[in-house]
């Protein structure tokens, strides 16, 4: 007999995965690699940046007081000294009453000047300048440390690195970076009717599809995706098969995990020692649904229906990935849409309705994709959030308020 204990709430189930997700150890990686990965420590800056005072404009270090009441008509006229290039030295060049310096952008600021006027307010002629109007002192002046000052800490632990942050790492002059080790996961779907990608379909096959857009969540939340295969449905092949996939931070199956008679995957779990916390969440798509461990190691027994697979996968798979990986920011977000059509559905679990929002007049608004079978991948393929319909509520009118998760944004 198969029971049905062992039945949470989708947040009873989140929270569970969560607690039972401690970050990986840490490895040293280029910041060329690093995109998307999350800091293991804190990182202090070492050095100034800019390392000195520089020019934010193309045009003359001057001293700001020297141009005031200048316009087009009355120009300030300044004696050139000279000339200082991005990267040049300023030793022996000092700006006096009277005097500019012809300067780039990113070159340092000469001793004695207090502005920069750009090229653009100004006119050459030999041996001088005019300024056509009044420069404010520390105009287009980058200040030392003004990006960032010795000492501060400018990226955190936890956080995941984007490209600004991949940027500052190159500023600070670091070229590798501790960041949490990425998860591995192995992948298997289970039935007898799957045929895969070039293998023949015969009478009663299906193509295997979990496998692919599985695969593909894995590498988006950073995971390491191994790819096992198709297992058939008999105790010895599935059991095998686990046993290998085990070897990974993290076993996501599919299929089997129902009330058939040959949904023998929990059957193997708990012969192979795993830990199951939950069988069933009160959702849909996505009720069967099982979640458990063995040591360290997280296994998620995914539903069959492709849909039912990836939305579990958003919802609790996704997370344990991005904490695994040390990220602190692991919930889609979660915002108020205006509803564009009516809903209807029975009490007793959450849906999850696969919606299309589009942003109006400031505001957001949904409607679903179409067909909402667990089957239908289609209309998943053509939604952009998931459109959160509490557990008891049956209806729903149009132009109501309805939380939507946005699946394609980031976390938050
Ligand atoms: P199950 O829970 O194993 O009975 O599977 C539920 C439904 O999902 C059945 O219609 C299966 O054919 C389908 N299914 C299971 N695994 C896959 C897969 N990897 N790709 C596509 N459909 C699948
Ligand atoms: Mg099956």
């Amino acid at each position: 007999m198969k029971s049905t204990d062992l039945t949470v709430t989708v947040e009873e189930a989140l929270r569970i995965v969560l607690d039972s997700t401690l970050p990986l150890s840490s490895e040293s990686i280029p910041i060329m690699k690093a995109s998307n990965r999350v800091l293991y420590n804190d990182v202090v800056a070492d050095t100034n940046v800019p390392p000195l005072d520089d020019s934010g404009m193309d045009g003359y270090a001057i001293i700001a007081a020297d141009t005031t009441g200048a316009s087009r008509d009355r120009p300030a006229r300044l004696q050139v000294l000279g000339e200082i290039q991005a990267g040049a030295s300023i030793e022996g060049k000092e700006v006096t009453k009277g005097t500019a310096i012809r300067i780039m952008t990113g070159a340092p600021i000469p001793r004695g000047a207090d502005a920069v006027i750009q090229v653009e307010d100004t006119e050459e002629e030999p041996g001088y300048v005019k300024v056509f109007r009044e420069t404010e002192r520390f105009e287009n002046y980058r200040f030392a440390g003004e990006s960032i000052k010795v000492g501060d800490i400018i990226l955190r632990k936890g956080d995941r690195l984007t490209s600004a942050k991949v940027g500052i790492l190159a500023s600070l002059n670091h070229d590798t970076v501790t960041v949490y080790r990425q998860p591995t996961v192995s992948i298997i779907s289970t039935g007898n009717e799957l045929a895969d990608i070039g293998e023949e379909i015969r009478f009663g096959q299906i193509r295997n599809i979990n496998a692919y857009s599985l695969y593909s969540e894995v590498g988006k939340y950073g995971g390491i995706p191994h790819y096992l295969g198709i297992v058939k449905d008999t105790m010895a092949e599935t059991r095998e098969m686990f046993l290998k996939a085990l070897e990974s931070d993290v076993v996501i199956s599919t299929g089997g995990v129902s009330m058939g008679k040959y949904d023998f995957v929990k059957d193997i779990f708990a012969d192979l020692g795993i830990d199951i916390s939950f069988e069933w969440v009160k959702v849909k798509p996505g009720r069967p649904c099982t979640f458990g461990k063995k040591g360290d190691k997280l296994v998620f027994g995914l539903p069959g229906n492709p849909v039912s697979s990836l939305t579990s996968f958003i919802q609790f798979v996704r997370p344990a990935l991005l904490r695994l990986m040390g990220a602190t920011r692991i919930h889609k977000p979660v915002v108020d849409a205006i509803l564009d059509e009516d809903i209807n559905k029975p009490a007793g679990k959450v849906f999850l309705l696969r919606g299309r929002f589009t942003i109006r007049d400031n505001e957001f608004r949904v409607v679903t994709t179409g067909n909402q079978k667990s089957s239908v991948l289609r209309s998943m393929s053509e939604a952009n959030c998931l459109i959160v319909v509490p557990e008891n509520t049956t209806r729903m009118k149009a132009g109501e308020r309805v939380a939507i998760q946005l699946i394609e944004h980031d976390e938050v």
